[in-house]
């Protein structure tokens, strides 16, 4: 009997007619031979936290976690370290086993680590201040087709245009099943809150902290960074560490997130409620760090985590080169304020822009429709050596650092959010050439994305190499990709 599988978000539900789980890759090229069907859809499953319906398939689902999830770590004379990881493995026991192996961690990652390492390279998963995990990707393993014989077959790829489209590709060049990545020695990360004035304050603090990521913080609209930089050789971590950890936990993840959750649950005065929030009861959470400007040094992958997971939520991410961002910003801004009041009028702010993108009747409707509940996170993500990844894909010399702008609701009533995520995607595609994250809420359709993506079509061309009859695409890759 077909079952239903449910994303994380609870918002992408499909039913696939055949879910397989091979215990070997032997078993797995019969299978792909058996689908090698231009009817057939063949998907991969990582940990189902993708946002978007990019591994919904309603035909077959492969779950590689019968296969090696191991992680094999390789030393090369003058200190250099590699490690294989098999495709299924989670980001959390990656990062477990790296150190183990020798004190090693991986180059990048997302702020939740029980996503897998398949799934976060597939849609680019990154961080703040590096480039994304898939960037770091030197040579793939991947079970795919080979057109001139017609049958499914084990690709290894190391370097070239392959490896490039492979790094983020959203499951269209099949099915991954080991990553290789060079390693870094784990580092200690030093972490301290700091409230700016403006954006440009929070700016000019990226050299000082280069692993930092910073807020806007809704209804109040103040700036509030998270520095982070690595700790300086032979520091410790702080002997308070510990209790941060707690801290953090107790009273950020989840009673600030479960009054949050409350209050996007209450029936009216929802603007009232979380201006009081943000205004009054946020800042008592943070202040004693703010005020006394207390520094944590940890271990990083304790402070670049959290578990985000505890909450259901839903989120957009936007990413600007990083020469947009300030305008960015603004309008993120100023769209959220209009849309969670009652003005009469388009602020004279947003009027220019509005005729730019013609976009204004669609505003008017959005008016007094959504009250936006969570902070405005942006992370500055390094440019990838990848064909279609959000921070990647830029023609020629011309690679650019994008900051990645988060609209995360806490609200189980999705569709006011949707709408105005909607809005934003179209209008800031056309403004800041906005680029959706592929795993979050991606609003864009393929014409949209052909003009921010300029390598696409090559990225296509690769596709189709490895899978002449489109079986390892989708709904939604057909729909954005154009495949
Ligand atoms: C709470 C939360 C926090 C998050 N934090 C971040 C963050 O900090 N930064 C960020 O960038 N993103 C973040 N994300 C988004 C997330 O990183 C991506 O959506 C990611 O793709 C999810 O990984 P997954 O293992 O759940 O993959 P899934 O959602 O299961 O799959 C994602 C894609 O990967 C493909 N795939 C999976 N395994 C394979 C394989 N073996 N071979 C080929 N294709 C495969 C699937 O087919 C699908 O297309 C977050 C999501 C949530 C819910």
């Amino acid at each position: 009997m077909p079952e239903t599988i449910e994303n994380w978000g609870r918002n992408v539900r499909f039913t696939p007619e055949e879910v397989f789980k091979p215990p070997t890759e032997a078993e797995l090229l019969a299978f792909l031979n058996k689908h090698n069907n231009p009817d057939r859809s063949v998907r991969a499953l990582g940990a189902k936290y993708s946002w978007s319906e990019v591994v919904a398939c309603n035909d077959v689902l492969i779950d590689l976690g019968g296969l090696d999830t191991g992680v094999h770590v390789h030393h090369e004379a003058g200190g250099k370290a590699w490690a294989e990881i098999g495709a299924n493995g989670r980001v959390k026991q990656v990062l477990s086993e790296l150190d183990r192996q020798g004190g090693y961690t991986l180059p990048a990652y997302g702020i939740l680590d029980a996503l897998s390492i398949a799934g976060s390279v597939a849609t680019a998963t990154h961080g703040s201040g590096r480039a994304s995990l898939a960037h770091y990707v030197t040579g793939v393993r991947a079970a795919a087709y080979d057109a001139a014989r017609n049958e499914a077959r084990i690709y290894e790829w190391n370097d070239g245009i392959e490896l490039q489209a492979a790094r983020c590709a959203l499951g269209c060049m099949g099915l991954l099943l080991s990553l290789r990545f060079d390693l870094e020695p784990r580092f200690l990360l030093e972490e301290q809150l700091q409230k700016c004035e403006s954006i440009s304050e929070a700016l000019k603090k990226q050299d000082e902290y280069p692993l930092q990521q910073f807020y806007l913080v809704p209804w109040s609209w103040r700036w509030l960074a998270q520095c982070r930089r690595r700790a300086e050789e032979g520091r410790n971590a702080s002997w308070y560490a510990g209790v941060y950890r707690w801290y953090r936990y107790i009273v950020v993840e989840v009673v600030f997130h479960k009054i949050l959750t409350w209050l996007t649950k209450l029936p009216f005065k929802k603007r009232a409620a979380m201006y009081a929030l943000y205004r009054w009861v946020f800042p008592v959470l943070t202040l004693s760090f703010l005020k006394k400007g207390l520094k944590v040094t940890d271990r990083a992958e304790r402070l670049l985590t959290l578990s985000h997971d505890l909450f259901q939520h839903l989120e957009m991410e936007l990413f600007v080169p990083a020469e947009h961002v300030g305008d960015a910003a603004e309008f993120v801004k100023e769209v959220l304020r209009y849309c969670g009041s009652k003005l009469p009028k388009v602020p004279s702010s947003l009027r220019e822009k509005l005729e730019q993108t013609g976009g204004r009747p669609e505003l008017e409707r959005l008016r007094n429709s959504y009250v936006h509940d969570y902070l405005i996170t942006f992370r500055h993500v390094l440019p990838d050596e990848t064909l279609i990844s959000m921070s990647g894909g830029d023609k020629g010399d011309e690679k650019k650092a994008r900051y990645a702008i988060s609209l995360i609701t806490y609200d189980s009533d999705h569709y006011p959010f949707l709408a105005v995520c909607r809005f934003l995607a179209v209008a800031m595609a056309k403004l800041f050439d906005a680029r959706p994250h592929w795993g979050k809420i991606c609003p864009l359709g393929a014409g949209q994305l052909e003009e921010l993506y300029p390598r696409l079509a090559e990225f296509r061309e690769q596709c189709l190499a490895v899978d002449p009859k489109g079986v390892f695409q989708n709904e939604f890759t057909r729909q954005k990709l154009g495949c």
